[in-house]
Formats: structure tokens, sequence, C-alpha cells
């Protein structure tokens, strides 16, 4: 047994209070919120926080409401995945973060796991899950990394470095990109906004920080611009089965259509990267155009061009490929 203390915060100031000192980052003070992954890697002992902070009851706060007016949606960071899913304006206005959230994980873990918590989980790479395994990287810095030379099937072709290729495991933080989400932050500094496209960090040589939060920070919220194209917004997610799985790789999409042209495309891949990635020269190649199997393909392949496979994962590519076609195929063919 690994002791630990554990703290209810009450506020917004008492969570960042009880967290301040503690580097976040470093793992040293955790947020508890559902609790569905945080504590898995506890029991596994892949973290070992000194304090965990209970902030659920700071659902009681904006933290826990989803607001939407006519420029944006805010979603509280307490709000639970279901909840999120299942919210009518989520699921007729912005429908890649409805659809994102209910191909996620299973229904028990959409009713406790919370938006935050989902954006700020952890790969699912096995030899970062296993201590057994001496090397990692984004376990113990400068270990090494075993999936280099062990099995690399899962793992990404996209924003990798010499020092691990894991793969960003979430769906919901892609529906973000595709959508110019924003994530709004408080900490003992007060709060600030940010990209949600700025969170997290590409491993790089230090790919046991993985997000841009400061030490003691919480996401309060998620904000998305209300658009009339967040509409044509659309998820592909394909694993390797029909449902409680992570993806092998997702796609998605939104896009601006005028008189059947792209005026704007926003493409975010998942299950084929390190961080939830933006295509960005994939929309490039759609302005202007019409969606169709040869544009949608010339797409895809222009977002797996700087892709990079290891032993067992090159198919991620074409089927990363795939996936992107059928997301775009998808948005634009949606009754908007
Ligand atoms: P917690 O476990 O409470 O916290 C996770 C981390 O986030 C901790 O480090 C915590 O300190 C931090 N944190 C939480 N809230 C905040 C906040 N507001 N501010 C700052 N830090 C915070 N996810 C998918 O997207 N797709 C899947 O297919 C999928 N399949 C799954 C299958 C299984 C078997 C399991 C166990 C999980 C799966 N998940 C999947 C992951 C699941 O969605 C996450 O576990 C869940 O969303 C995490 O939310 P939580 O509130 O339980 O987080
Ligand atoms: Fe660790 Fe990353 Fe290598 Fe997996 S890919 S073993 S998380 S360093």
């Amino acid at each position: 047994m690994r002791p630990f203390m554990f703290e209810r915060a009450d506020s917004p100031s008492a969570a960042i209070l009880a967290a301040t000192g503690r580097a976040q980052g470093s793992g040293q003070a955790q947020f508890l919120a559902g609790g569905t992954t945080l504590i898995d890697l506890m029991k596994l002992d892949v973290m070992r926080p000194e304090v965990v902070i209970d902030i659920n009851a700071l659902e009681r706060t904006p933290l826990g409401r989803i607001d939407a007016d006519a420029s944006r949606l805010r979603l509280g960071a307490l709000v639970r995945m279901a909840d999120a899913a299942d919210h009518p304006v989520v699921r007729r206005d912005y429908p890649v973060i409805a659809q994102s959230l209910m191909l996620a994980a299973s229904a028990q873990l959409r009713n406790m796991g919370s938006l935050g918590g989902n954006v700020l989980q952890r790969t699912r790479c096995t030899y970062f899950r296993d201590v057994s395994y001496a090397a990692c990287n984004k376990r113990s810095p400068g270990s090494g990394c075993a999936a280099m030379d062990g099995i690399n099937r899962m793992h990404a072709v996209l924003g990798t470095s010499d020092q691990c290729i894991a793969t960003y495991p979430g769906d919901f933080a892609q529906a973000l990109i595709a959508l110019d989400g924003g994530v709004e932050v408080i900490g003992p500094e007060g709060s600030r906004s940010l990209p949600f496209a700025a969170l997290h960090r590409m491993p790089g040589d230090a790919p046991d920080i993985e997000t841009t939060l400061q030490p003691g920070e919480i996401i309060s919220s998620f904000v998305v611009p209300a658009t009339p194209w967040t509409r044509r917004s659309f998820f592909v997610k394909v694993r390797d089965r029909e449902s409680y799985e992570f993806a092998v790789a997702s796609a998605a999409v939104a896009l601006d259509l005028v008189d059947g042209l792209v005026r704007t495309s926003r493409i975010a891949l998942g299950g084929v990267a390190t961080v939830p990635w933006r295509a960005g020269r994939a929309e490039d190649t759609l302005s202007g155009k019409p969606i169709n199997q040869s544009t949608a393909r010339a797409a895809a392949e222009a977002a797996f061009a700087t892709a990079h496979p290891c032993e067992h994962n090159a198919f991620k590519i074409e089927l990363g490929k795939r996936t992107l076609v059928r997301a775009l195929q998808g948005a634009a063919a949606l009754p908007v």
C-alpha cells in the first residue's frame, strides 16, 4: 500500500490551494473527478500522487453545467460524458461531440467519466501501464521505450519522437479540435483560456509532460464557438470490436459547404497520433472543392504524408486514410 492524502474540495479555490505547491505535471497532486482512469493507474502503481483532491462537489458550480446560446456552447469540465452526449443542443447543433462521446467506453464509464478527466486520460500503451517493464520514457524519464522494439500495433504513426510513440487514446478531444474548441482553466494565477489544440504536447524529448497545464490548474470548461457549420460535423471510429474499445483510427470532421463547395473544413484524427491531431494539410487540399471520392482521398493522402510507421502499425496509415474518407463523405451527406 502506497500512502497518499485525500482531500475533498468544496470550491475551486480550495481545490487549487490543495494542489498548489505540488507539481501536478509530475503527478504529485491529482484531481479526482469520475476516477475511472486515475484510480486504475494508481492501482497499477503507474501514478503515485501524494495527494488526491476530490473535486466532485464542484458539480454545483459552473463546472457541472452545460450552457448554450447563439454564440457558443459551454461544457463544464465536471459534466459527465453521458450527460453531454445526451444533451439536446449538443446532439442537434454539435453532433460530432455527441457521437465522439457515445462511441467511447461503456455506458457505466460514460455515466461516471467527466469531460475534464476524459481529455486528460493517459495513453493505453501496454508498456506504460505495466510497471514490470522498466523502459518507458513517459513513466520513468530517460529509461527508454519498450514499445519501439516491442509490440507496437496500437501505437502512433503521427507526431511520434524517438522517445515515445504512444497514442493519445480519447475520442472527445478530436471533436473539440474539429470544432475549434477552447479550454478555460483556473489556477493559482487566476483564470485563462487557450485553444484546445494547445492543451496537449507532443512527446518530443519529454514524453512525461503531456499537457500545457501549470501546477494547480483545473480545467473549468470547454467552449465551442457556434458557427453555422457545426451541424455539418461527423465522427467515424474504427476499433477492434463493435463497442467498448478504444479507436484504432478515428476522424472528426466539420465542413462549411457553400453551393456544394468547401469554404472551410476542420479535420482531426484519433487513434493514429500522439496527441489529438489537427490535419491542416488535408484541410488545405479541400478548399473550394466538392467532397467526392477523389477529393476526400487526396485529403487523406495529405493527412498521412508525414506518417512514420513502426514494425506492426503500418496498416494504420491506410486504415486512417479510409476512416477520413468515410468521415468526409458522411459529413458532406448530412441534410443540414
Ligand atoms: P479521472 O479518472 O477522475 O481523472 C483523470 C485525470 O484527469 C486525472 O489525472 C485527474 O487529476 C485529471 N482531471 C480530472 N478532471 C480534471 C479537471 N477538471 N481539471 C484538471 N484535471 C482533471 N475514453 C474514450 O475517449 N474512448 C474510449 O473508447 C474509452 N474506452 C475506455 C475503456 C475502458 C475500459 C476504460 C477504463 C476507460 C475508457 N475510456 C475511453 C476512458 C474514459 O472515458 C475515461 O476514463 C474518463 O473519461 C475519465 O474521466 P474521469 O472523470 O473518470 O477522470
Ligand atoms: Fe512508454 Fe511511450 Fe514507449 Fe509506450 S511508447 S513504452 S508510453 S515511452
